[in-house]
């Protein structure tokens, strides 16, 4: 990597500087497009929802660079030209791979977010409900550093594609991504993916808070030893996710919230970790110091056997004595839609928002988790829920609320926590 030399958009780090979120509806490229932007395709992990639901973020990060010799930006090291390519900016990629109808609440409740790319395929009308619903819960989180892909343009005559700039200007306008540059390209067929690497590398980086006490928010979890490793050859658990703020350091003593699951009288039990940090890793880096920024792996002293299979994903992990307790009973202050927003082809009753009602079930997004809460108390739109994961409640956490509308999770409003 070349870490020392001063480059004209920012000093390339070991850490990428901003992590991109993926939207859009389904089946308009976004995982096509992934793969144009990272070289990988994003692995789609495997469906079932675990734990209440937790959904395995998948992540990839890239570094943009431009060719020396013809001033194309590209993510290879080497130019279609034969020039070299210099590195310009470093950035990771955060996909909810298979899971569309979550995505929305996700968006809105995630933490881990500083911009996204809206997918919209040229070849369909916009907006189309999920499109909609993604753009609904950026506006939520507050994303404002939006760009917007015209995708499938090798699908519609220039004639269709200007009209579909012209509908997708019109569905922004009044939003959070009205101002957002609208770039036309073919994921499927690398066209005019270079303005889309010029694009990113315009996005604001958001200012880090590295001062405050440490939060890492575990997006997954691993167990990275083969089948029979054993003795002092075992690698420690490793935790992978979102350092949002502060500085981590290898020899940290970290704990672990709400912790490791077990079942006692068929009830699930919570316990805190306790462990080290014996490694930290970004991309191919070894990093001795992390700063908020990109994807992290956090290698752990922990058994290996409970980082295994995500089942630490969700959790906050901070300093030891440093991390709030994970609560179980949720108040928050709810608003509801008017109406559901991703679907479409309903008549106006049928989209109406209805009151929450007792006990009715709600999935609900908190940090890296995303969960079922039940309405367990109601004054107006003071509401407790009960959840069936514990989740740490860190300051200006948002919370999604998506309801089960004939089996499809649709976002119905959001929360704010309160004290
Ligand atoms: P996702 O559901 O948003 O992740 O969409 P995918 O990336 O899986 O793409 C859905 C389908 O559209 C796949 O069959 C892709 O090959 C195809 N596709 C994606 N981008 C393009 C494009 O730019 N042009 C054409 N013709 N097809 C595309
Ligand atoms: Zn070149």
């Amino acid at each position: 990597m070349a870490k020392e030399k001063s480059l004209e958009v920012e000093q390339i780090t070991n850490q990428p500087v901003l992590n991109i979120g993926m939207a859009g509806h389904i089946d308009h490229g976004k995982t096509t497009l992934l793969y144009q932007l990272t070289g990988k395709w994003s692995d789609t992990h495997s469906e079932e929802l675990k734990r209440g639901i937790t959904i395995k973020l998948g992540y990839a990060d890239s570094v943009i660079k431009r060719c020396e010799k013809c001033g194309m930006l590209t993510i290879k090291d080497k130019c279609e030209c034969g020039g070299n390519a210099v590195p310009l900016r470093y950035v990771s990629f955060v996909d909810v791979p298979g899971h569309e109808m979550l995505m929305a609440t996700m968006l809105s409740g995630a933490a881990i977010i500083d911009a996204a790319i809206l997918v919209i395929a040229a070849n369909e009308q916009c907006p189309r409900p999920q499109t909609k619903e993604h753009l609904v819960a950026l506006d939520l989180k507050g994303i404002s550093s939006i760009i917007i892909v015209q995708n499938k343009v090798d699908l519609v005559t220039e004639e269709e594609a200007i009209k579909n700039y012209n509908q997708i200007k019109e569905f922004v306008k009044g939003t959070i991504a009205e101002d957002a540059p609208i770039v036309p390209i073919s994921a499927q067929q690398g066209v005019n993916i270079d303005m889309l690497l010029e694009e990113i590398l315009r996005l604001k980086i958001p200012k880090r808070n590295t001062e405050a006490n440490p939060i890492f928010m575990v997006a997954r979890s691993f167990d990275v030893n083969k089948p029979g490793t054993n003795g002092s050859s075992i690698f420690g658990g490793i935790l992978g996710g979102i350092l949002k703020q502060g500085k981590l350091n290898v020899g940290d003593e970290i704990e672990i919230k709400p912790g490791m699951t077990s079942k006692k009288h068929n009830e699930t039990i919570f316990t805190p970790l306790i462990t080290k940090i014996s490694g930290i890793q970004s991309g191919k880096n070894r990093l001795n110091e992390a700063i908020p920024s990109g994807s992290l792996s956090i290698q752990t002293s922990l058994d290996p056997m409970l980082t295994k299979a995500d089942s630490l994903a969700g959790c906050v992990v901070g300093l030891r004595g440093k991390v709030p307790d994970a609560i179980s009973i949720l108040k928050i202050k709810a608003t509801l839609f008017k109406e559901i927003i991703g679907e479409e082809k309903k008549s106006e009753e049928e989209l109406r928002v209805a009151p929450l009602k007792m006990n009715e079930p709600l999935m609900i997004s908190v940090n890296t988790t995303i969960t079922v809460g039940f309405v367990a108390k109601m004054k107006g739109d003071m509401i407790d829920l009960t959840l069936k994961t514990p989740v740490v409640i860190l300051p200006d956490t948002k919370i999604g609320l998506a309801r089960n509308i004939q089996g499809h999770w649709r976002l119905i409003g959001h929360g704010e926590v309160l004290k």
